[in-house]
């Protein structure tokens, strides 16, 4: 299986966002209003950054109509979240509005993100029947997994937890991207929101990132699980241990060992499932790799550029014109 990072897009400065800051222009160049968004270009699937400068609060805002959370972040406003895995390709609309340092009117920033096709490739795989479909004596038993996932995954909305970008869980052979479809013993389809990690049973798993961990479970098809929780919306997620080393409640360190592989729950061999979620979402963790939250320098994928002053415009039309001119 080849690496999924050969054939995904790279980020691209300056392509193919676009937008459009309105009213008047701000007292200083340093306080001008920007917009970025990593990735550059992104995939059905992928987690998404939004960074916004040159605001004097909070802003509030959407990506492909999915409301952010934005939290403070070294002078800029942040915001995490996903495109849905079914998100078409073409374009998703980026819609910031916030207040400006100077009196006056809000500031308004759109932009449209290039959604590329993701390639998510179509595999069969063969488990045990029982994990197809499961017995009734189980049933009860994986509902009770559900509401305990639900639980770990509803902690209250914090600014990250972590002062680092992301790292690898473990580093060895992906064995299975994120977007896999699968069908299982050629009948139940679904599709792999996670990524397969090679590895021995025993071999260790350490945490991606700072964080608190919020379930160390024994679940029937994921096995013995961790889920961390970062802050800012973000968890990852650590299936099929051999042994958990960590308790519900502690606070991890990237880099801290969680547990060792296995093959716990639903598996044809040992191996890592490492998952992302984020915003409700199961994203492509080796796409959370590449997201730089910590960049300090000018925006790369886009800044705002202030129009000639208008008469009164109508927020509503002045959007429409700047997603119309789009190149
Ligand atoms: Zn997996």
């Amino acid at each position: 299986m080849p690496s999924l990072a050969s054939f995904l897009p790279r980020i691209s400065p300056l392509l193919p966002f676009s937008l459009l800051a309105l009213g008047l222009a701000a007292s200083s160049a340093q306080a001008r209003p920007s917009l970025s968004v990593q990735p550059g270009t992104a995939k059905p699937g992928d987690p998404i950054l939004v960074t916004v400068r040159g605001l004097s609060g909070a802003p509030s805002g959407t990506v492909a109509g999915r409301p952010l959370r934005f939290f403070e972040a070294a002078g800029t406003w942040q915001a995490i979240t996903g495109l849905p895995v079914e998100h078409p390709i073409g374009m998703a609309e980026v819609k910031v509005e916030g207040p400006r340092p100077a009196a006056g009117r809000p500031v308004a920033l759109v932009g449209a993100l290039e959604v590329v096709e993701p390639g998510y490739p179509e595999r069969q795989l063969q488990v045990a029947g029982k994990y197809v479909k499961p017995a009734a004596s189980v049933k009860a038993r994986i509902a009770a997994d559900r509401a305990a996932f639900a639980a770990a995954f509803s902690q209250s909305f914090v600014p990250p937890l972590f002062q680092r970008d992301f790292a690898w869980p473990r580093q060895d052979r992906i064995t299975a991207p994120y977007g896999d479809r699968r069908s299982f013993n050629g009948k139940l389809q679904s599709q792999h929101f996670g990524v397969d990690i090679d590895g021995d049973t025993g071999d260790p798993i350490y945490a991606a990132n700072d964080g608190v961990v919020v379930m160390a479970r024994d679940c029937y098809s994921s096995g013995n699980t961790v889920i961390l929780h970062h802050g800012g919306g973000l968890y990852t997620t650590y299936f099929h241990l051999s042994r958990i080393d960590v308790k519900r409640g502690t606070k991890v360190e990237q880099g801290q060992k969680l547990g060792l592989v296995g093959k716990t729950g639903r598996v044809t061999g040992p191996h890592l499932h490492w998952g992302v979620k984020t915003d409700g979402l199961w994203v492509d963790g080796m796409r959370l790799l590449e997201l730089d939250f910590f960049d300090t320098s000018e925006p790369r994928v886009a800044t705002s550029e202030e129009p000639p002053p208008q008469p009164s415009p109508a927020p509503a039309a002045e959007e429409a014109a700047s997603l119309s001119s789009n190149p």
